[in-house]
């Protein structure tokens, strides 16, 4: 069977929203920060949801755990595909890699403290739908890495 995947170049950011709440169960700021680092490596590393591999370090635990979930479905980098590793721990980042080469994705302080803030008392999906169209740069530093 010829299996095509989700075209994310050509979907609204409107759509992808919606389409990773219906994943994941509700649209959260963490959720599409994961969504867009996972589109970010996609477009830089493979776009072979076979190629891919990621490695996570972050607590594990809801809301920031909902990150995991946004990088499983718009990179391809999955848990029942083995290519997708997590582990409980800070400093949070990701490690997105293909064969020996690859790039760590650390989000911005800001971000993290945009979110924290508003977890309690905002509007989260607005939030989300904000993050959504927000730049990488806005989002997350990138560094190269490279298998030793
Ligand atoms: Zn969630």
């Amino acid at each position: 069977m010829k299996v095509r995947t989700m075209d994310f170049d050509n979907m609204s950011s409107e759509e992808l929203c919606k389409r990773l709440a219906e994943f994941h169960g509700h649209l959260g700021p963490y959720l599409v920060l994961g969504a867009k680092m996972g589109l970010y490596a996609k477009k830089t590393l493979s776009s072979s949801p076979f190629e891919i591999s990621a490695e996570i370090t972050m607590p594990l635990k809801p809301p920031l755990s909902c990150t995991i979930d946004g990088i499983q479905f718009t990179s391809g980098a999955t848990t029942g595909k083995a290519n997708l590793r997590v582990s409980d721990g800070l400093p949070i980042k990701v490690l997105f890699y293909k064969d020996k080469e690859g790039i760590v994705l650390i989000p911005k302080e800001g971000i993290i403290e945009k979110i924290r803030s508003q977890v309690e008392h905002g509007d989260l999906e607005m939030l989300a739908e904000q993050i959504m169209k927000k730049d990488y740069s806005e989002l997350f530093e990138v560094e190269k890495w490279v298998k030793q």
